[in-house]
């Protein structure tokens, strides 16, 4: 049996008049990567926010590892990561700098260098966040959410926006990151990367979840409908190519 460490019951976020989540309810089990996908407005970013303390829920229950969202935020607040904006970071300090301004905000003891060395930047430790490639501020903006030793880490969309290799390369992270055993909720747009990455998904479509399972089985299940791909699928596609052309490596250093 799996342990539960997020329970989700029949959330419901009114915006006004708008409905943004219209009653969801998911348990997301400890140790897994959960993935919330779905189009622009579903209600993915509002969803991850009420569990994160971070926006009032009009109803529902959200229980983290035991603590009641509405009776115990601040010990769910201890036990979660989460991403701060990148534009809240102060663009001047340099990386070791901005490391032990959060630590101070968490009342977190961490050696900036070893924490940098988890995200593959300490060959940037002297650098300011604005030197930063677009990968490395992802990188970067992970290690902020790890400072706290979390049980539980929350990326909102995390490899929008960076090129094939920056997305392998974070990746790896995230699973570096399961493999130490914390949870990670994650929201992407890439369909490739939930399959590769995410153990179960939900898929959430003008707030309500329209399936909830493992990439493999939301596959085979529709596979088993008669589904066929309109196209003759080849043995590679371009982003194949794009990689076996310009290989791995990162190319932001
Ligand atoms: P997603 O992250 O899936 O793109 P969001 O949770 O950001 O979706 O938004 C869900 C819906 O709620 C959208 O229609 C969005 O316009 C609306 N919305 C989000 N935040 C606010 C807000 N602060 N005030 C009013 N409407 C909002
Ligand atoms: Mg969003």
């Amino acid at each position: 049996m799996q342990k539960v460490i997020i329970s989700v019951k029949n959330l419901v976020k009114k915006y006004g008049k708008l409905e943004a989540v219209k009653g969801i309810s998911f348990d997301v089990y400890e140790g897994e990567i959960f993935g919330l996908l779905g189009p622009n407005g579903a209600g993915k970013s509002t969803t991850l926010e009420i569990i994160e303390t971070l926006r009032d829920k009009t109803s529902g229950e959200v229980i983290v590892d035991g603590f009641n969202l509405d009776k115990s935020p601040n010990e769910i607040k201890k036990i979660i990561g989460v991403q701060l904006q990148t534009s809240g970071y102060y663009p001047n300090l340099k990386l070791t700098e901005l490391i032990v301004l959060f630590a101070g905000l968490y009342n977190e003891d961490v050696d900036p260098l070893k924490l940098l060395d988890t995200v593959n930047l300490r060959d940037k430790a002297k650098s300011k966040f604005k030197e930063l490639s677009g990968g490395q501020k992802q990188r970067f903006s992970i290690a902020t959410t790890l400072i706290n030793k979390p049980k539980i880490i929350f990326l909102d969309e995390p490899t929008t926006g960076l090129d094939p290799q920056a997305r392998r390369n974070l990746w790896d992270l995230i699973r570096e990151i399961r493999e130490r055993g914390t949870t990670v909720i994650i929201t992407t747009h890439y369909m490739d990367e939930a399959e590769i990455l995410c153990n179960r998904v939900a898929i959430i479509d003008s707030g309500v979840i329209i399936s909830l399972k493992s990439p493999d089985q939301m596959i085979d299940d529709l596979v088993a409908t008669g589904f066929e791909r309109p196209k003759e699928v080849k043995k590679a596609n371009l982003e194949d190519v794009f990689i076996h052309l310009t290989g791995k490596h990162l190319r932001e250093e």
